[in-house]
């Protein structure tokens, strides 16, 4: 059975201080879901199976697929360990395949803008792959930090603004809402 295809797919980058960027990504991919295109997601620097997306995708979307390549525990900016480079590393390797092969018709490389600003993977092969993009593969880069040059090359950019948040009350993180 034939399915959509896009056929001038863009890049995307939601990015800014404020909550939203994750779960804009997710409600791109819902949405495109429903229409039948296949969407794939790599979370960067994330490890923990607690994510509520990971269970909702693997249980009802078999479309979504969500992969993460990071550990559970945080990654620290100014001394990384040896196995947050190495797994986003070997996410961004994964990353460049699934893009290349253009089985998906959305990829988003969630905090991979946070992997680029601890240093974790090289922004000129970022750059490569997404001006190496197939044209029908639409990209989604989300965390905060993007740098100037990502800007350059995409097509659509959203700064969500930190007005209130929560945690700042002493709200900590609540299942189904932060994770
Ligand atoms: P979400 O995953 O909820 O869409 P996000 O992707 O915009 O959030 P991140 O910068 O990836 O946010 O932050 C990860 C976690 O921190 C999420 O649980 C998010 O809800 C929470 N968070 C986001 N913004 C803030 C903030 N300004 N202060 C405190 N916690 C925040
Ligand atoms: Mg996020």
């Amino acid at each position: 059975m034939s399915r959509p295809r896009l056929t001038k797919a863009l890049v995307q980058v939601y990015t800014g201080n404020g909550k939203g960027k994750t779960t804009a990504s997710l409600g791109l991919a819902l949405r495109a879901v429903g229409h039948g295109y296949k969407v794939f997601m790599i979370q960067f620097m994330k490890g923990s199976k607690d994510y509520g997306e990971l269970q909702a995708a693997e249980k009802y979307l078999p479309n979504l697929i969500i992969v993460q390549s990071g550990l559970e525990t945080f990654v620290s900016k100014e001394n990384p360990a040896r196995a947050d480079i190495d797994l986003a590393k070997r996410g961004l390797e994964t990353a460049k395949k699934v893009i290349d092969e253009g089985h998906y018709d959305l990829v988003i490389l969630d905090e991979i803008n946070v992997a680029l600003d601890f240093n974790l993977i090289d922004l000129e092969e970022v750059l490569e792959i997404i001006k190496n993009k197939p044209e029908h593969v639409e990209l989604i880069l989300t965390g905060r930090y993007v740098p100037r040059k990502i800007i350059d090359q995409a097509d659509l950019v959203s700064d969500v603004t930190l007005i209130k948040h929560p945690y700042y009350q002493g709200v900590s993180a609540r299942q189904g809402i932060e994770y």
